[in-house]
């Protein structure tokens, strides 16, 4: 598609067989572009060698040169979710994988201290870590690539991957004039329609609400972005629903090191001067005597004053990661930390410990308030 007429109430779209522009009309739009990978223009960066997987085809170049070329070492750039994921698939083939990333710790979205058992798990796979070292460019030798240049050295490579984050792909929306939010995102209300009547639009491209900070807010996942197509494919199709918001959950893995959050973080609590107190708790995912019972932190944030839950994060062993669904479902229902020590939790020696790891943290955070 290359131009929304609004007025018109059509688009303007190239064919992809080759067969040139045609125009389509509507009564109803619904726009869900996505997001676009994030590429810094620094020099190198379209050089073979050099890739992204935000596509299925990416993945599959990506695929097909490490069997074909079979390198031996590869830099990944980023330290969230996808850097993580592409790191473990890396180490699976048996590559030598360097980690870069401009923070002082990988996974952005977890505080400091809950971010130090990944890095652990990382560098106890043998990962090079380079924190707080910013990408300048990529050593490109006869179009092939040699090395990934940071601003404190230079780390010879065969192979460098894109994981840098991505922004809401919105550019037909901000060109028709569509209003715009959070980091160019598209407003949209809760029934998913934008402030043009008959215009929707859902998944990456649209801002949401968060619903504990109470401000819009963008997020790019799949989680979302298919609850968000639902909400728009009854309302286009004349039924009455909406989208309330989110709470910001997500969860990955690194090997057998499961990570977790939802809500705000330390660092989201002080931009928005939400007085809170915060306890980290260490337990096991499974009753301590029990046959695999691995290890669990999980530390949660309580508003001083109300008690209202309003964050947490999960890293540990097998079964830690979806324990952050009982906090996600909590921030939905507005509970306070009391209300979810009292939640009545299933419990087995092989699920977990009498008092849920969970609810140890809510018992230790209750007392500081
Ligand atoms: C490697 C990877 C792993 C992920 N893992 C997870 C996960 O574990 N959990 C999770 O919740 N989310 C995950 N995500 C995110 C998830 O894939 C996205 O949130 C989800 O796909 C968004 O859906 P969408 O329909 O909004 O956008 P997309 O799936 O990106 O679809 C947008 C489509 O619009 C098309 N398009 C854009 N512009 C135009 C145009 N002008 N004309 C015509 N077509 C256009 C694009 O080609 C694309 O096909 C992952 C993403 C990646 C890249």
């Amino acid at each position: 598609v290359l131009e929304l007429d609004l007025p018109g109430r059509s688009v303007r779209f190239r064919r992809a067989d080759g067969a040139g522009e045609a125009s389509e009309a509507f009564d109803h739009l619904l726009i869900a572009t996505g997001a676009a990978p994030i590429r810094p223009p620094v020099p190198g960066i379209d050089g073979s060698g050099v890739y992204a997987v935000n596509t299925l085809q990416g993945g599959i170049d990506l695929s097909q040169r490490l069997d074909s070329d079979k390198p031996r070492r590869v830099a990944i750039i980023g330290g969230g979710y996808i850097g993580l994921e592409m790191t473990e698939a890396m180490l699976l083939r048996g590559l030598d994988v360097s980690l870069v990333d401009m923070l002082p710790q990988v996974m952005g979205t977890l505080d400091p201290d809950m971010a130090e058992p990944v890095a652990a798990a990382l560098k106890q796979a043998g990962v090079e870590l380079h924190l707080e070292e910013k990408l300048e460019g990529f050593d490109l030798s006869d179009g092939k690539l040699a090395a990934v240049i940071t601003d404190k050295g230079r780390l010879p490579v065969d192979l460098a991957i894109l994981g840098l984050g991505v922004r809401p792909n919105t550019a037909l929306a901000k060109h028709a004039g569509i209003a715009l939010g959070v980091r160019e995102s598209i407003k949209v209300d809760d029934r998913m329609q934008t402030d043009v009547e008959g215009v929707w639009a859902a998944g990456d491209c649209v801002e949401s609400r968060h619903l504990v900070s109470r401000r819009p807010f963008w997020v790019a996942l799949g989680s979302v972005a298919n609850k968000q197509g639902r909400v728009a494919g009854v309302n286009i199709g004349g039924g009455n629903t909406v989208f309330p918001g989110i709470v910001g959950t997500a969860v990955t893995k690194f090997m057998d090191t499961e990570i977790a959050r939802t809500g705000l973080q330390e660092r989201e609590l002080e931009d928005l001067n939400i007085d809170y107190v915060t306890a980290r708790i260490n337990s096991r995912a499974r009753s301590g005597y029990y046959p695999g019972a691995s290890p669990i932190a999980v530390k949660l944030y309580a508003e001083r004053g109300s008690g209202r839950l309003v964050g947490g994060q999960i890293v540990g062993g097998a079964g830690s990661a979806k324990r952050i669904d009982i906090i996600a479902t909590a921030l939905h229902a507005g509970l306070t930390i009391e209300d979810l020590l009292n939640l009545d939790l299933g419990y087995a020696p092989p699920y977990s410990p009498v008092w849920d790891p969970v609810l140890i943290a809510a018992r230790q955070t209750l007392k500081l308030l």
